[in-house]
């Protein structure tokens, strides 16, 4: 779907380069490089019911709902969650529930989730989280601090998970609490 109608008009000539631009807030959309390979690793099938961290410009949430997703999604910043809310309904993107919050602790009244995918750089993997999927669930998260390591931690029972990594990307950080 049509990148250039998550940027503002000012960006509009680079809606088709492979960069991150700004959103508002101090954010960013991700390169659709990023978008692809995170949508990608997630193995969406339809009607998967898949949990997004970071809403940001709406871009990643409107790829998974094209994917036959149901896509709950979270953002902690709240200037965003205004604008990116009269996107979707404008575009007539219909996330299942797009909620205001702090992502770090999911969504436990909806959980579990088919799969899991972190829009930003965490320093850690959240406990929450892998709390929340389901079994055979996938969560796609990049971990670290200044640079971030793709991580895909597949859970494979109750207590067992299975981590892989896929190299180095650059996300605008996982923040806790809301603003
Ligand atoms: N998926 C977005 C990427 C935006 S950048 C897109 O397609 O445009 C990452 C987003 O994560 C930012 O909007 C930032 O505010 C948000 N974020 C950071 N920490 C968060 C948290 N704890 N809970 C929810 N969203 C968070």
């Amino acid at each position: 779907m049509p990148r250039h109608l998550f940027l503002d008009s000012s960006f509009l000539d680079h809606a088709y380069q492979n960069k991150a631009f700004p959103i508002g807030a101090n954010q960013t959309i991700s390169h659709p490089y990023t978008v692809a390979f995170q949508s990608e690793l997630l193995q969406v099938q339809p009607n998967d019911r898949v949990l997004e961290i970071g809403t940001g410009s709406g871009y990643q949430c409107a790829v998974l709902l094209e994917m036959g997703a149901t896509v709950y999604t979270i953002e902690r910043q709240n200037e965003l969650f205004k604008k990116t809310n009269i996107l979707f309904r404008k575009l007539q993107y219909r996330p299942k529930r797009y909620v205001f919050g702090d992502g770090y602790k999911g969504l436990p009244d909806d959980a579990p989730f088919d799969s899991i995918i972190v829009t930003c750089g965490a320093p850690e993997i959240p406990q929450a989280l892998l709390g929340q999927l389901k079994i055979g669930g996938r969560l796609v998260i990049p971990v670290g601090d200044e640079a971030q390591i793709m991580t895909l931690v597949v859970r494979d029972s109750a207590t067992e998970f299975t981590k892989t990594t896929y190299g180095e990307f650059r996300f605008v950080p996982f923040l806790s609490g809301k603003e």
